[in-house]
């Protein structure tokens, strides 16, 4: 910027005020300085192709945009929930074979199965992630 009113000259060209709505000052100003006729020039330039392009611009209706933005957010809500499931199959999957790890030494061995101590902490141990997986699902999936 070589002159200081080229911001405004720009900004007249900008909103559709050059030259008629311009007062005879800055027309005037204009009419004697090169930086500012040639801002002019420009930015009339650009106006006019601002304008053919929001013209010629292909906006779909805005009963697609919303159907659309209602689909990607179906769609994110399926993904967050297929991921949150994910996560919890894989909890119950490391569970159970902790469990089975745990017990497992005795459990392959034949009959030896029927000698674990089946008492009510092992029981609630194997049966808890079967019982908190659908919990933990609703609560991953009515999060919003
Ligand atoms: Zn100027």
């Amino acid at each position: 910027m070589n002159c200081e009113r080229e911001l405004e000259v720009w900004r007249a060209v900008d909103a559709r005020h050059w030259p008629e709505h311009c007062d005879e000052e800055l027309r005037a100003h204009v009419a004697a300085c090169a930086d500012c006729a040639d801002v002019v020039e420009v930015a009339s330039e650009l106006s006019v192709e601002h304008a053919e392009a929001m013209r010629d611009a292909h906006v779909p209706a805005s009963g697609a945009v919303w159907w659309r933005a209602q689909l990607r957010v179906r769609q994110d809500a399926v993904r967050t929930a297929r991921r949150a499931m994910y996560l919890i199959q894989a909890a119950v999957v490391v569970a159970a074979l902790g469990i089975v790890a745990a017990i497992g030494g005795f459990a392959w061995v034949p009959g030896v199965l029927a000698n674990v101590q089946w008492n009510v902490p092992l029981i609630v141990a194997l049966t808890a992630p079967l019982a908190l997986a659908p919990v933990a699902v609703y609560f991953a999936v009515t999060e919003d």
